[in-house]
């Protein structure tokens, strides 16, 4: 067990659904083991190939705010204690609370790093209490729906990150006292240490299997039950310019290890769980057919999550008018996912390999746009301009006003604009602005967030 995290926070923010979602069935083992006591909780976390004791607070929940200085303050000291790393739960529905305060009070003098995590963040509802979260001073919020699963490929991010500076903090206690090494070469081996995690999806026989055999050829492909991912997944991993590559849990991937599974019943949950895991997430059509109804709702649900995406229009090779096809698919996406705006299409054949060259140079390209961070000084000069030549709206006789606009976090881009009246901006103007933004920094064909919030720069007051 590498490290070890707390879930704190007030009651009903959804400790305990987090809880046993990085628990799962493991719970009702564990649960029962020795040492274990009635108002906390204790099992092993998964979440992709980390593993985690985890420490769920929860179980308190008749305390008022009024008696959060008692037993769940005590209680929260004692998960603290033995804690790597703290996941400071809010709820993005009802936004930032004074109980919430003082917990993010209580958690600044504790040693414990924390992460904060925004939970209930699925749909529009916790747009509000994700601007809000920053007012807590702890740093960029996870954001995540434990009910809906959504967000743990963000959390895994934030939790691989911090257990990387942990096992490099413990092994420079063990380096301090021998020989230096040049401090520079080590991010840079990291950062091409660190895997990116790719996803094939698509619906049934557009070419996933054929594509994967493709991509990695045969003779590299390390197949087998891999501890890291899930228990009846595959890893396979390889390099691309440079940089490593991992293939998660794909429905071609499983089939390559002879693990007979129905593949209709491989479509949409097993996708699902890849879009969680994936940072870019290549999606397969069958370029011979319309695109289904299928296929646009995995689009739908890749934009929704905020993976990088790279539409293939596979069987390339049976097409035999590309010109008509290929803006037949343009329309047809840029009518049905106006979210994905500009997402590269490659035009490929699995089957013979013409065209899969251009797919990894699409997916590194992707990807690094979906690490962008924009400097605030020059998101605010955008703003300008871009409100200059074109104004938002008035509303009741008076103009909207966004005052300050600031990247909240990259993978992927998101943005919160602050603004005098949000519920007054047309959502016209708001796809205006994004639209705008997406072409001046090069950020076509990644899923933007942007969010309004009420009120003046938050920095500002420092
Ligand atoms: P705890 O008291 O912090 O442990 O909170 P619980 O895990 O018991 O959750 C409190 C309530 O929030 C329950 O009704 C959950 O079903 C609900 N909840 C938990 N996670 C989510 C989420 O991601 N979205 C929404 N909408 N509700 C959630
Ligand atoms: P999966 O179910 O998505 O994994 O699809 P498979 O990789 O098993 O492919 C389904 C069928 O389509 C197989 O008969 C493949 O040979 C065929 N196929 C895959 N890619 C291509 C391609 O680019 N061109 C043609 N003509 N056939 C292909």
């Amino acid at each position: 067990m590498s490290f070890s995290v707390a879930i704190v926070g007030r009651p009903n923010v959804g400790k305990s659904t987090l809880f046993n979602r990085l628990v799962g069935r493991r719970l009702a083992i564990v649960a029962e083991s020795p040492g274990v006591t009635r108002d906390r909780r204790e099992g092993v976390g998964r979440l992709g190939p980390l593993r985690f004791r985890v420490t769920d607070t929860a179980g308190l929940e008749e305390a008022t705010p009024d008696s959060l200085g008692g037993r769940m303050m005590e209680q929260t000291r004692r998960a603290l204690k033995d804690a790597d790393v703290a996941l400071l739960v809010v709820d993005g529905r009802a936004g930032i609370t004074a109980a919430d305060e003082h917990f993010a009070d209580q958690l600044r003098r504790a040693e414990t790093p924390v992460l904060l995590v925004v939970n209930k963040c699925e749909g529009a509802a916790a747009s509000g209490g994700i601007a809000e979260s920053y007012s807590l001073g702890m740093g960029d919020p996870v954001t995540i729906s434990a009910e809906h699963n959504d967000g743990m490929s963000d959390l895994y991010d934030a939790l691989a990150t911090f257990e990387a500076a942990l096992s490099e903090a413990a092994w420079k206690d063990e380096d301090d006292s021998t020989a230096t090494r040049p401090a520079a070469t080590r991010p840079a081996a990291r950062e091409a240490e660190k895997k990116l995690r790719l996803a094939i999806v698509g619906r049934p026989n557009v070419g996933k299997s054929t594509l994967v055999n493709r991509l990695v050829g045969d003779e590299r492909v390390i197949t087998g039950p891999e501890a890291g991912i899930t228990r009846d997944s595959v890893a396979v991993e390889w390099s691309f310019g440079g940089r490593a590559i991992q293939l998660v849990d794909t429905a071609g991937l499983r089939r390559r290890a002879k693990v007979h599974e129905k593949l209709e019943k491989l479509s949409s949950e097993d996708t699902h769980a890849s879009l969680g895991r994936a940072e870019v997430v290549v999606l397969l059509f069958d370029a011979t057919e319309p695109p289904a109804k299928q296929d646009l709702g995995i689009a739908n649900r890749l934009a929704e999550e905020g993976r990088a995406p790279v539409i293939v229009l596979n069987k390339w090779d049976l097409v035999e008018e590309p010109q008509g096809v290929m803006q037949g698919m343009m329309a047809r996406l840029e009518d049905s996912l106006p979210q994905l705006r500009g997402v590269p299409l490659v035009t490929c054949s699995a089957l013979t390999g013409r065209g899969s060259d251009k797919l990894m140079p699409a997916v590194l390209d992707v990807y690094s746009k979906w690490n962008t961070r924009v400097p605030t000084s020059a998101l605010n000069r955008w703003l300008r301009d871009a409100t200059d030549s074109h104004p938002p709206p008035l509303a009741a006789g008076r103009r909207v006003k966004i005052r300050y606009v600031t990247q909240v976090k990259a993978r992927p881009p998101t943005f919160a604009a602050f603004v005098s009246r949000p519920e007054a901006l047309a959502d016209s103007y708001r796809r205006y602005l994004v639209n705008d933004l997406r072409s001046r920094f090069n950020l076509d064909g990644v899923p933007i967030r942007f969010y309004l919030r009420k009120g003046k720069n938050p920095y500002a007051k420092k």
